[in-house]
């Protein structure tokens, strides 16, 4: 029997960019939008218009270069709103439409102030006026799982009567548990008459830890669209991961016979990505993509390895994209064997991009024996994430000790002037560097994190270093990676400062 396909609606350019510190800027976005297309995302949320012209220009730029998944935009229940979300997506190959409204006693009252009448009014005019523009439109009853049932069933049929092609049921507050949500969408199949009309779509949130638990069991239920991030990132304690989500789906086939169309191979290369553009770094044992996923450290597990990988490994670390290829790259690899491989792990550069990665390549090759698959990731995605920047360094002259102050010296490029500037600290190497470059680059923003992670193992790892930094309510993080850690705390605090002034 063929199997059943269940979409991937992947909201990590929207729902997991409203964690607080997880701005991105358009060029991150469509980053991570050409990679979430390249794996096979059926539907990328692309973000929420009507919030900002920032986000609308990230909206319509995503829109203009993604050809194989639909790009969809968040509108709130008003004209206003549809129509600059409805001009933001509309030059997509697939454009479509997600708009919602609180269908919850205690949102109807509190928030929207509205009768239900008032909601079931808006409703049907907000999904007709959306669909002039889109033959595709998403509608989710907002805080769905508190609302009452029947009240439910009749909003449901209202906006599939009025144009809907599929319904999002969220569980916005994360608060449902598998049971429960199985039973939610059960009920809705039963009860909307016209359901047989929409895709009925699962998005939840993981306050109670059961965001993917739930996707699964509605899944089972009959939904057949799931909205997931990567890294499961988001508001609180995040969504859905995708990457759990998908491997679950895939693993255990035998049970689930649903299939999805991602590539899970680019899966370890994606989280990387969303990970060194955000800020947010991956538990250390999460599931599919910590570092420690596929490790098997202990004695019999190690020995029941050797004798068939199976006995211990449902999954293999080859099937998320983390296959330790045996070509590995040095000082004397060239410009054909350094494309090559970069092929291999799922990189097509520009000749110009393709130019200043393999410069960065030898650079890093100088300092480092062997040049790692993560290494390349790393570097490859970090000039592509700069590529446009307004600031960088040029160099950087570190003095330190037991004994005396730390006194750095340093050379910053600001738009096309280099700009000089020292500073002695007696509170360490660290602390002189930020402070140089903030004597470069005046701002009166607070460090909120400084986080410093190896790429790879062994002393000559490349650092990766995530610094956040807090003004006027907004938060940015941005990263470093450099060979030298101190030369990696000085890129990641300059792109950051790059950030929070050019957005
Ligand atoms: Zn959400």
């Amino acid at each position: 029997m063929a199997k059943d396909k269940v979409i991937i609606f992947d909201t990590t350019l929207r729902d997991g960019e409203q964690a607080p510190g997880a701005t991105m800027n358009i060029e991150e976005k469509l980053l991570i939008a050409k990679a979430l297309e390249k794996m096979g995302v059926d539907v990328i949320e692309a973000g929420f218009p009507a919030a900002s012209n920032g986000d609308f220009e990230a909206v319509q730029r995503i829109a203009k270069t993604i050809k194989n998944s639909v790009i969809c935009g968040l509108a709130r229940a008003k004209k206003s709103d549809i129509e600059r979300t409805a001009e933001a997506v509309k030059s997509a190959a697939r454009p479509r439409i997600h708009t919602f409204l609180a269908t919850s006693p205690i949102h109807m009252e509190f928030k929207l102030k509205m009768t239900e009448e008032q909601v079931i009014a808006a409703i049907k005019e907000s999904v007709s006026f959306a669909r002039n523009f889109v033959p595709e439109v998403d509608w989710s009853p907002e805080d769905a799982t508190r609302s009452k049932r029947d009240f439910l069933f009749k909003t449901i049929e209202t906006a599939i009567s009025a144009g809907a092609n599929t319904i999002n049921i969220p569980d916005t507050v994360g608060y449902t548990t598998p049971e429960e949500y199985f039973e939610l969408i059960s009920a809705i199949k039963n009860n909307v008459s016209n359901i047989d009309k929409a895709i009925i779509s699962a998005h939840c949130h993981n306050d109670l830890g059961l965001a993917v638990a739930n996707s699964l069991a509605a899944m089972r239920a009959g939904a057949r669209q799931i909205e997931c991030t990567i890294n499961g990132i988001g508001e609180r304690a995040g969504n859905a991961a995708l990457e759990e989500i998908v491997m679950a789906i895939k693993t255990r086939g035998d049970f689930y016979n649903i299939e999805t169309s991602i590539d899970t191979t680019m899966i370890s290369r994606i989280s990387k990505l969303v990970s060194n553009i955000t800020g947010f770094a991956v538990q250390y044992n999460k599931a599919i993509v910590g570092a420690n996923a596929f490790a098997h450290e202990s004695g019999i597990h190690q020995d029941g390895m050797l004798k068939n990988r199976s006995t211990y490994e449902i999954m293999t670390p080859q099937s998320v994209g983390l296959e330790k290829t045996n070509l590995r790259l040095g000082k004397l690899s060239g410009r054909a064997a350094f494309k090559d491989h970069l092929k291999g792990i799922g990189y097509e550069l520009s000749e110009e991009m393709f130019s200043a990665a393999f410069q960065k390549f030898k650079d890093l090759a100088d300092k480092k024996k062997e040049i790692l698959d993560e290494d390349l990731m790393s570097l490859v995605d970090d000039s592509l994430v700069h590529k446009k920047s307004h600031y960088s360094l040029i160099d950087l002259d570190v003095k330190s000790g037991t004994k005396k102050d730390a006194e750095v010296s340093m050379k910053i490029k600001i738009d096309s002037e280099e700009v000089f500037s020292t500073f002695r600290s007696k509170d360490g190497t660290v602390d002189a560097i930020f402070c140089a470059i903030s004597s470069a680059i005046p701002h009166n923003a607070t460090l909120e994190l400084y986080q410093v992670q190896a790429v790879t193992e062994g002393t000559d790892a490349q650092a990766n270093v995530v610094v956040r930094l807090k003004q006027n309510n907004r938060i940015f993080s941005a990263n470093g990676a450099h060979s030298d850690v101190l030369v990696a705390s000085a890129i990641a605090y300059i792109n950051c400062l790059d950030k929070l002034k050019h957005n």
